[in-house]
């Protein structure tokens, strides 16, 4: 099913970088693996556009949503770079802090009862992290050492039958940087993961049951 008109009103009016089509996507993906009844986790909150679509499944399934986000950007997003948006900056520290937009995106969407905000560096939660995810959608930082190390935190953690979802797969380097597509590559050639569907650059994987990752 489709998100709610207020639902999608909401993701269309969030601060971020989930273009809608993907974000469909990601909602279908989310609807199926909350059947598994875990939660479902994000790797890159930001604004909390594409959460907005993980809570809304996680609460029709009467599950949580956690997102993770240290919430001072990656390097494409700081001062001088492409993405900056310097609204998103704390003056007082003067780093840039999209936790405050990220709560105020939630609290529009009606949507805070269902996700736990992780702030902090990807693999460090992943390592005190132990608990079954039905999918785990990996959207962070797009360095070689960001996308690695939030592969190999956090895909272990996908239960058999779950999903793994990756944004930003590009194929082709003329389309965008590769790590993206090159954890994507990892897991589909570690044979954990089967393709299920992709739409554009988002990617839908499921773990195998009784594979080692
Ligand atoms: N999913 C968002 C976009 C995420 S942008 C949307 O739909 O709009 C990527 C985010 O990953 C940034 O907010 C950045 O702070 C975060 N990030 C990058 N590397 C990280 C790391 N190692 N640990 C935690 N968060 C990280
Ligand atoms: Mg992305």
């Amino acid at each position: 099913m489709a998100p709610k008109p207020e639902i999608l009103a909401a993701f269309e009016a969030a601060k971020g970088f989930m273009p809608a089509d993907e974000g469909l996507a990601l909602y279908e993906a989310a609807e199926a693996a909350a059947s598994l009844g875990l939660p479902l986790l994000e790797v890159g909150t930001y604004c909390g556009r594409s959460t907005i679509l993980l809570a809304d499944a996680a609460r029709a399934a009467g599950i949580m949503a956690v997102t993770v986000d240290h919430h001072r950007g990656s390097e494409e997003q700081q001062p001088g770079w492409e993405y900056h948006d310097p609204t998103v900056v704390d003056p007082d520290v003067g780093l840039m802090d999209t936790l405050p937009t990220f709560r105020r995106t939630l609290h529009a969407a009606g949507l805070e009862e269902h996700v736990i905000a992780m702030v902090g560096r990807s693999p460090r939660i992943a390592a005190v992290w132990n608990t079954p995810l039905g999918l785990v959608f990996i959207d962070g930082g797009h360095t070689d050492e960001h996308a690695t190390a939030d592969y190999e935190g956090w895909a272990p953690h996908v239960a058999p039958g779950g999903l793994l979802v990756i944004h930003d797969v590009f194929a082709d380097p003329a389309d965008g940087g590769q790590a993206p597509y090159r954890i994507y590559r990892r897991a589909l050639d570690s044979g954990a993961f089967t393709e299920v569907s992709a739409t554009r650059s988002l990617h839908v994987l499921r773990r195998v049951p009784g594979t080692a990752v």
